[in-house]
């Protein structure tokens, strides 16, 4: 039971001397050695058995400089924290279930939790489909997991930073209000519907996209509707990333206008598969 106690523990560092840096549930990505694989101590130059607090000094991280995607996240990630060389807190672990942490263990929550992953699994046809890019398909399913830093999972964290959305700072970052909910994302979402042939939206929380992107429907193929909502989710993220850490912003309509690239490049490489072949008639049909 182990592993799969290991997925409700969660750490929370304060000076990093008791937290296993790879096998601790200590960021928002997980355990790194999940995220990084067996080789991600040599990739990061972090030795297996290293503790959070072997990891930094006084001065900052000791991690070498980003080379994969996942890299680039854990960089990400500890910029937004404190350094635990500096902190007088002791880490510590709390037991979590569906995002709340619980002042005790709780046998009912626990196991209705276990129970429900079940449902999941309809899911992954959604990420995970045949012709899938798998960086969009990625950004896509660490959202469902509701893994991405956003600014209200940070905050949840411990962390002293601001809340707002970084898209239209006018309500709180949460994964269903940046990719769902915020006017930014919104103005986005109307133009790559109204490609795909749609008048409105139909879906404002992520139940309700899982459904609509898993939904057979008269008006455009799922194949096509999963590839340009994964492209859809990953510019957002990457747009909210830029505005967050580069201080630049691109329009909506300059948004689309990569999303749609993203979804012409995916449809020509993957063209002579019976799968894809229609796919860029359908794409350029409401254009
Ligand atoms: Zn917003």
């Amino acid at each position: 039971m182990r592993g799969l106690a290991a997925g409700f523990l969660k750490a929370k560092v304060g000076n990093g001397q008791r937290l296993s840096f790879w096998y601790d549930r200590w960021t928002p990505l997980g355990p790194l050695i999940t995220r990084f694989g067996e080789l991600g101590p040599r990739e990061l130059q972090i030795d297996e058995y290293a503790l959070v607090k072997d990891a930094c000094n006084s001065e900052g991280w000791l991690l070498r400089g980003a080379r994969s995607q996942a890299a680039e996240e854990l960089h990400l990630h500890l910029t937004t924290i404190p350094l635990p060389s500096l902190s007088a807190t002791d880490d510590s672990y709390v037991w979590e279930v569906g995002g709340n942490e619980l002042q005790e263990f709780s046998t009912s929550k626990t196991w209705s939790q276990v129970r429900n992953r079940a449902t999941e699994q309809r899911w992954t046809q959604n990420i995970w489909f045949k012709g899938h890019t798998p960086r969009h398909a990625f950004t896509t399913w660490v959202a469902h997991q509701d893994r991405l830093p956003t600014r209200t999972r940070l905050v949840a964290w411990g962390m002293q930073i601001p809340s707002l959305c970084c898209l239209c700072s006018l309500v709180d970052e949460s994964r269903d209000h940046l990719f769902l909910r915020c006017e930014v994302s919104g103005t986005v979402w109307g133009y790559v519907l109204r490609r795909l042939g749609y008048f409105h939206r139909g879906f404002h929380t992520w139940v309700a996209f899982t459904d609509w992107m898993r939904l057979r429907d008269t008006v455009v193929s799922v194949t096509l509707k999963r590839v340009a909502a994964q492209a859809t989710i990953a510019s957002i993220w990457t747009e909210r990333n830029k505005r967050l850490h580069d201080g630049v912003s691109q329009t909506p309509a300059s948004l689309f206008k990569k999303i749609d690239r993203n979804v012409r490049d995916t449809i020509l490489g993957k063209r002579k598969t019976a799968l894809f072949q229609h796919l860029m008639q359908e794409w350029l049909r409401h254009e």
